[in-house]
């Protein structure tokens, strides 16, 4: 198995199985309904784990929430950690519906406060980060690696947050002491406030996964400064933290009309209601997941057609795949988790029992479920088939023409007939 890796420039080969495979995907930060485009490294990563459970691995998948953050204070002043609250229960509850299911631990910074207190001591102790009037900064110039994972010569890093008050303009906040507006804040030895964004993934993560683990995650936006800036927290104090670096490809929106969306905004919650988590996981599937993907009604249409032409494969009888088909699968899969290459071998099937096993690794079995037609319909059936053998030709299609009326197509097959509903 291997998989690309933004830091190592190329394809990076995983341990044989059993591992174990330690993974952290960067969640949302919870003070809205969540964009569609956050749905995509939730719906990859559980992917990825669930094919690396599959081949042998133990994984442990970590996705956090970060429910203190600037985002927040200024959606809701004076109610940031009730906002918090809702958003999060908004998060899991559209995510949850993709019926993945794949995620071990979803942790929160609220629940963390005293390891990301005790990783900033740890930093300030070494040297790798100084106070200033209540605030503490990561000291850039103590990790010669930096800028490293996003490409950047480390003395021509561009500057972040601009503050005066720091020893160079490429330090970043490690805590931030409390702002007027500001409702939440914790105790620490720098008085009260709260932590910065980058230093909650880097406590969260090895909180949970250990110092040293093998894949990190997230959207390609998190390259610079948060993964750069979590990378170098973690390793300055000695720490292999992630081996493997995946980010996946932005989800762009595109189209001329985007129905239920204003402003090119659309929600995972949105989508679903009107799509359904079939087809938003058929569409997923289509993009790899290193490129981005365009969103529109065109794809979304296109994607649900997929979904239709795997359902009607369940509706006919099963036709042997060649016998090399699951490897060919397999080697797609094995091969950087290329799944649009993965989806043509799937339409190429007619093989019900493979073709049911291959969907399943993306959480769509149900696709392979034909509803069953009620018995009184199956009377229905049976009676058209003794009409047809008795050459009573106008009961047979009465017959029919009453299963039609019922919403149900009755198809001739060699063992006697099927049942199937109409579209
Ligand atoms: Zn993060």
């Amino acid at each position: 198995m291997r998989l690309s890796s933004t830091l190592h420039r190329g394809l990076v080969e995983l341990p044989p199985p059993p591992g174990p495979v330690g993974m952290y995907v960067c969640g949302p930060t919870v003070y809205a309904r969540a964009h569609i485009g956050n749905a995509r490294p939730y719906v990859v990563f559980s992917w990825l784990a669930r094919w690396l459970r599959l081949g042998g691995y133990e994984v442990t998948l970590v996705h956090n929430i970060t429910d203190v953050n600037d985002k927040i204070y200024e959606a809701a002043p004076g109610a940031s950690a009730e906002l918090a609250a809702r958003a999060t229960e908004w998060y899991l509850e559209d995510v949850g519906r993709f019926g993945l299911d794949e995620v071990d631990h979803l942790p929160r910074v609220t629940d963390t406060m005293d390891a990301i207190v005790a990783f900033i001591a740890d930093l300030v102790e070494r040297g790798h980060a100084y106070e200033v009037e209540g605030d503490v900064y990561f000291r850039v110039a103590s990790f010669p690696h930096y800028g490293r994972l996003s490409g950047q010569r480390p003395d021509a890093v561009e500057e972040q947050e601009p503050n005066p008050r720091k020893e160079d303009p490429r330090d970043f906040a490690l805590w931030k002491g409390n702002k007027e507006g500001e409702d939440t804040w914790w105790d620490s030895p720098w008085g009260r406030g709260r932590p910065g964004w980058h230093i909650e993934c880097s406590a969260m993560a090895e909180q949970l996964l250990g110092p040293s683990f093998e894949i990190h995650g997230g959207g390609l936006d998190l390259v610079f400064p948060h993964h750069e800036n979590e990378l170098a927290q973690s390793r300055a104090l000695g720490h292999e933290f992630a081996r493997i670096w995946m980010h996946n490809g932005m989800l762009r929106m595109t189209g001329d009309k985007m129905s239920k969306s204003v402003g090119n905004i659309a929600t995972i919650q949105e989508v679903l209601d009107e799509w359904g988590r079939e087809t938003a996981l058929v569409y997923f599937l289509t993009g790899h997941w290193r490129s981005p993907i365009d969103f529109s009604d065109e794809r979304m249409a296109e994607a649900a057609a997929r979904a239709d032409g795997f359902r009607e494969v369940f509706r006919n009888e099963s036709q042997p795949a060649p016998p090399d088909a699951w490897a060919r699968f397999e080697a797609a899969l094995d091969d950087d988790f290329n799944t649009p290459d993965a989806l043509a071998f799937m339409h190429e099937w007619r093989d019900h029992e493979l073709l049911r096993r291959a969907l399943d690794v993306f959480g769509l079995a149900s696709l392979a479920e034909a509803p069953e037609a009620p018995p009184e319909l199956h009377e229905l059936a049976r009676r058209r088939q003794e009409a047809r053998a008795a050459r009573d030709f106008a009961e047979a299609d009465r017959l029919r023409d009453e299963l039609t009326a019922a919403g149900w197509e009755v198809r001739d097959a060699a063992d006697g007939y099927r049942l199937v509903p109409r579209p």
